[in-house]
């Protein structure tokens, strides 16, 4: 389960997360929806530490940071437990789809080469990239980039996988195999947030849908109860612009 309490952040003046509540329970794919600039991305950078929030608590399983007395080893351990996959893919660019995949496991995770090879092509080869373990991000399409991102994040074996906009940076014509991709392993019972503007998955795949804006969650609940009757004036508002 993971659990966040209270979350805030700031950026100078700028508080753009306001007290965030949110607990994920094994297994669920929660959905983060709101406007541009509504916090989001902040929120998902937050639980993987890459943003340091102001304040709150964080437990992902049986593991509780408070945020205002986080060590580097408290960021260490929460990194551990979560992945994310970024809108911009982050491979690296001299490294091959294999060696993308096995960076994390032999450099953070310290897995021997082999046993970190072994799941690497595994994975990729759940993604369907099997035949491109050799193939460098240049020579791959946006869509198979992103599938070794996903990848990468599924060999850590973490708690949750946080994915920020897996798909707003492709061409429409291979957002399709990404979301397949997000499917099936979301059917295998792995948890996720997932930020992301694609109504039609939201609808389909989450448990749990969350609604933000200007840093607060406004509203929460089934894709159901989220898109057919919103309760709140801003859902509905939001709903009608991108539906
Ligand atoms: P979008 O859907 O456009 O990606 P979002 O809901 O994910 O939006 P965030 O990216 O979390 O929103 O941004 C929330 C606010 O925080 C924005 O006003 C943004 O300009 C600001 N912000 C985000 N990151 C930083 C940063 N590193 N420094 C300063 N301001 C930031």
């Amino acid at each position: 389960m993971i659990k966040l309490t209270g979350i805030s952040k700031s950026f100078g003046k700028q508080q753009v997360l306001k007290g965030i509540d949110l607990q994920v329970n094994k297994g669920e794919v929660v959905v983060i929806l709101g406007p541009s600039g509504s916090g989001k991305t902040t929120l998902l950078r937050c639980i993987n530490y890459l943003e340091r929030p102001n304040e709150g608590h964080i437990a992902i399983g049986d593991f509780n940071v408070d945020c205002k007395h986080a060590h580097k080893r408290d960021i260490y351990e929460l990194r551990q437990r979560s992945a994310m996959v970024f809108q911009h893919y982050n491979l690296f660019r001299h490294k091959t789809a294999l060696e993308n995949v096995m960076e994390g496991l032999v450099i953070v995770q310290k897995l021997p080469k082999e046993e970190a090879r072994r799941r690497s092509i595994e994975v990729l080869e759940k993604v369907g990239l099997g035949g491109k373990l050799d193939a460098y991000p240049s020579q791959l399409s946006g869509g198979q980039q992103q599938r070794v991102g996903i990848a990468r994040a599924l060999a850590l074996n973490p708690e949750v996988i946080l994915f920020d906009e897996p798909t707003s940076a492709l061409d429409p014509e291979l957002v399709g195999e990404v979301l397949a991709v997000i499917r099936k392993i979301a059917a295998e019972g792995i948890t996720m947030i997932v930020v992301t503007h694609e109504m039609g998955f939201a609808r389909d795949v989450a448990s749990h849908v969350v609604f933000m804006d200007e840093g607060v969650i406004v509203e929460e609940g089934t894709p159901k109860e989220i898109f057919r009757m919103p309760k709140e004036e801003r859902t509905k508002q939001f709903l009608k612009r991108i539906m």
